[in-house]
């Protein structure tokens, strides 16, 4: 009984197993059926998008990108199809069993329609890039800009037979020169413009080399997104097979994209999917939270303050709301004479010659100002003399004059006893060489005291 149950249960287990890896492998088990190399890198699922709710991709230029999850990648190439060099691209990707979304070129269909043709045959998408390749798009008038998307699209269209079911409404900007009328016009014909989210810079002149090195550093930088290559480009077709290697062993998966129909709906996405990094709770975001009300609802409130706690100067003097009225500009209380009462005041006569005649006593006064000493001399001699003696002529007090700094004649020349009392530097310099010569000791004799053997 036991054992016949475990046997079911791992009979049970074995069916839920295999269901379940029925299910995750069909995609790839249907690709891998259709694929004749087993070791191809694979088209891991097919992406379908609807132009209308998402208009503008790729997150080189716009917000949004197509929602991929991580390790998807879309291929794209654009400017073709140039035989030469579209056939060997569509001889590596079919290699791969790789589908990529190819973006033409009017004059390129016009020239080459089987290669449009068999890009569908190949079972890409197609899409397209003007019809001339102007590198002006962000500049040129709307209506310049409208003939090339539109004439673009005859062209590839005239490459298929007029089938537009088989023309998806996708758009490249040449150059991505991107203009918002020139958006604007493709979204209102419900067609989308794809920008990139990685270039690999395969139209510059760089080697294969550094296609290949550019196209998987920028791919591990974001780890999904679209590619941006160009099938009309020998170095592109010579890093190709190493892209795909890579990418098949870093674990990278790609996704083909095909637009909505009628019978075809968009595969369901959610909004932050079609972001290449969707913010997560785990990134710290800029917002502050709101402060909740109930913290000022459960607070008393405060009396409204009173006018005359606010002045504390002269609020009993004057209310407050009665200064405010007072004009800005009050006259002031100082009589203010007029020029008629000026000119009618009698003239004062004209001060004598003696008024500004300086007394010697005054004079000895200012000289005090400059010396203590004079300062007890002005006190005790204070005497004003007449003042009919004219200040030039009266002789001023010897003592006074020699020690004012005014006594240094203009040559240098000192006078007065001061001078010999002020110089003694010179007399005692002489003493103490002399002194020092007289203390010198003969060389002789010096030597002969330095041989003297103490006893
Ligand atoms: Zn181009």
């Amino acid at each position: 009984m036991l054992a016949s149950l475990l046997v079911n249960t791992q009979k049970q287990s074995r069916i839920v197993l295999g269901a379940a890896l029925l299910a995750f492998m069909t995609p790839q088990a249907a690709l891998a059926a259709d694929c004749p190399n087993p070791n191809a890198l694979g088209t891991s699922r097919t992406l379908v998008v609807d132009p209308r709710e998402h208009p503008r991709i790729g997150t080189m230029q716009y917000r949004e990108t197509l929602p991929l999850a991580d390790h998807e990648v879309v291929l794209t190439f654009d400017d073709g199809p140039l035989p030469k060099y579209s056939n060997q691209v569509l001889a590596i990707l079919a290699s791969q069993c790789v589908k990529a979304t190819f973006f033409t070129i009017g004059s390129q269909a016009n020239a080459n329609p089987e290669g449009v043709r068999k890009l569908i045959a190949a079972g890409h998408t197609v899409g397209t890039h003007s019809q001339h390749h102007p590198l002006t798009m962000d500049r040129m008038p709307l209506e310049r800009a409208r003939q090339e998307i539109d004439d673009g699209i005859a062209s590839t269209l005239a490459a298929l037979n007029g089938d537009k079911s088989k023309l998806a409404p996708f758009f490249r900007i040449p150059g991505l020169m991107r203009a918002e009328i020139v958006e604007n016009y493709l979204a209102s014909q419900g067609i989308q413009t794809w920008s990139a989210d990685f270039p690999a810079d395969d139209w510059r002149h760089i080697s294969s080399q550094r296609v290949y090195e550019l196209a998987i550093q920028r791919i591990e930088a974001k780890r999904k997104g679209i590619l941006l290559l160009h099938d009309i480009q020998p170095r592109t077709v010579a890093a190709l097979p190493r892209i795909l290697a890579t990418l098949k062993e870093r674990g990278y998966r790609i996704v083909h994209v095909v637009p909505a129909t009628a019978d075809r709906p968009a595969t369901p996405t959610e909004p932050q999917q079609w972001y290449l990094h969707p913010p997560t709770e785990t990134v710290a975001i800029t917002r502050w939270p709101r402060i909740p009300n109930f913290v000022f609802t459960e607070t008393r409130t405060l009396p409204a303050p009173v006018i005359a706690d606010m002045d504390w100067r002269d609020a009993d003097l004057l209310d407050h709301a009665q200064r405010a009225r007072l004009p800005a500009l009050r006259p002031t209380a100082w009589p203010q004479p007029r020029l008629a009462q000026l000119a009618a005041a009698p003239t004062l006569a004209l001060p004598g010659a003696d008024v500004f005649r300086v007394p010697e006593a005054l004079g000895l006064t200012l000289l005090a100002a400059r010396s203590p000493r004079l300062a007890q001399r002005a006190a005790g001699t204070a005497m004003p003399r007449s003042p009919a003696i004219p200040a030039r002529q009266a002789k001023p007090p010897k003592q006074a004059a020699h020690q004012g700094p005014a006594t240094a004649a203009p040559h240098g020349k000192r006078r007065g006893p001061a001078q010999h009392v002020e110089q003694p530097e010179p007399a005692t310099s002489k003493p103490l060489r002399l002194a020092s010569m007289k203390k010198r000791v003969p060389r002789a004799v010096a030597s002969a005291n330095a041989k003297r053997v103490p006893d």
